[in-house]
């Protein structure tokens, strides 16, 4: 199989979140002939491989599929036909690696059994727990180790990592904050919600700076906040969407419960007639590499790669769902980022001081270059592989 026109088919057919339906099915195309046992539909549209040789650690390697809401400007002969939708993550890059490496893996030698699992819906942070509760552990293999990559704004052919927290954990709160809606000209006779939000809105600000150590990191993002129709009348209502950032289980608990008692007590302040409504719509922990197994993949790319192709990462604060497999099935996660920039233009960026003007992830002109960001991606995910399973008995 040609590998490239894989990718790039993929890229042409960006599917959202829960909807991967054509992506799965080539996914199953392409490994059923190389002696994959493939099962579809696995948490929706999961996809779930096993290559079983005999005895030996299970090894898994997990690509997520989701494209974006985002319309692609990339202006690349192969850029998305879906009007709207673009693979603005690179997830078809990690789809089509780990192809590439199920095909090379076919060919190795090695014991043990070999997971692919293509994920859906990483960007709302449910496939990987659809997954699970969907039997992923029970009803194929319970993996010794779980491998996942993300594409991102490196120059292509590098590969970076760091060991510990690497991404956050991310919470979202939808909040709708009861007022007493009348005229704008009368405000005595309402309790006003949009004062109230604003309320809250400043005060958890206080937060971060306020309650959390300064050693330790968090971030509290009010993304969302609606209220009212019409300059001179004081709604009923007022609505907020509210994103956390945590890299530890205390600071997680220590927001979250700060967040829902400034809520509480800024309504209970304003005299609401009824208390505010809080439902969490999403969690999913923070990323931790454990330290010896990341160690001990890394030594293996700096091997096959060479030293100047690996580099370490500052803590991120974006967030994955990748770590939901390790800590369900109770295993070492490592996950790491290679680079899909081409090489000159990063060097560029970085003489002129515009390091940030590079288009990253979920930027609508964001798109990997090819090569060598497939070759690469394929060899750290079956160096990974190879590093973890059995030498053949
Ligand atoms: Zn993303
Ligand atoms: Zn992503």
């Amino acid at each position: 199989m040609d590998l490239a026109d894989f990718y790039r088919d993929l890229h042409e057919h960006p599917e959202l979140s829960g909807q991967e339906h054509r992506t799965a099915e080539r996914i199953a195309q392409a490994l059923v002939p190389l002696g994959y046992e493939v099962t579809t539909g696995v948490g929706g549209t999961g996809v779930v491989a096993l290559l079983r040789r005999g005895d030996g650690p299970t090894v898994m390697l997990r690509a997520d599929m989701d494209a974006l809401p985002i319309e692609e400007k990339t202006g690349l002969p192969y850029a998305s036909k879906v009007p709207g939708v673009a693979h603005a993550c690179g997830h078809d890059m990690h789809v089509a690696c780990l192809v590439g490496a199920a095909e090379k893996l076919k060919d190795d030698d090695w014991s043990g059994t070999v997971m692919l699992v293509f994920q859906p819906a990483e960007e709302t942070a449910k496939g990987a727990r659809a997954m699970v509760e969907d039997g992923l552990f029970e009803r194929f293999a319970k993996p010794d180790i779980v491998f996942g990559q993300h594409v991102g704004a490196l120059p292509a052919g590098v590969i970076g990592y760091r060991t510990g927290p690497v991404m956050a954990g991310a919470d979202s709160l939808q909040v709708v904050l009861h007022g007493r809606g009348g005229h704008g000209a009368r405000p005595e006779t309402t309790v006003d919600p949009v004062l109230m939000a604003a309320n809250v809105v400043t005060r958890l600000q206080g937060i971060v700076a306020r309650e959390i150590p300064a050693s330790e990191t968090a971030v509290v993002t009010v993304g969302r906040l609606q209220a009212g129709v019409t300059d001179n009348t004081i709604p009923d209502t007022a609505e907020l969407g509210i994103s956390m950032r945590t890299y530890t289980k205390h600071t997680h608990d220590v927001v979250r419960a700060a967040i829902e008692r400034i809520i509480r007590a800024e309504a209970a302040a304003s005299g609401a007639p009824k208390d505010p409504r809080l439902d969490w719509t999403m969690s999913s922990p923070v990323l931790v590499n454990d330290p010896e197994p990341t160690t001990r993949t890394v030594s293996a790319f700096t091997r096959e790669l060479g030293a100047d192709k690996v580099m370490t990462l500052p803590l991120l604060t974006v967030s994955e769902d990748v770590g939901v497999f390790g800590d369900a099935a109770g295993v070492p996660t490592v996950f790491w980022f290679w680079g899909g920039l081409e090489f000159g233009v990063v060097i560029e960026a970085l003489q002129h001081g515009r390091l940030e003007a590079l288009p990253s992830n979920h930027s609508p002109e964001f798109a990997p270059v090819l090569e060598p960001t497939l070759t690469t991606g394929v060899e750290a995910l079956r160096t990974a592989a190879l590093t973890w399973l059995d030498p053949a008995s």
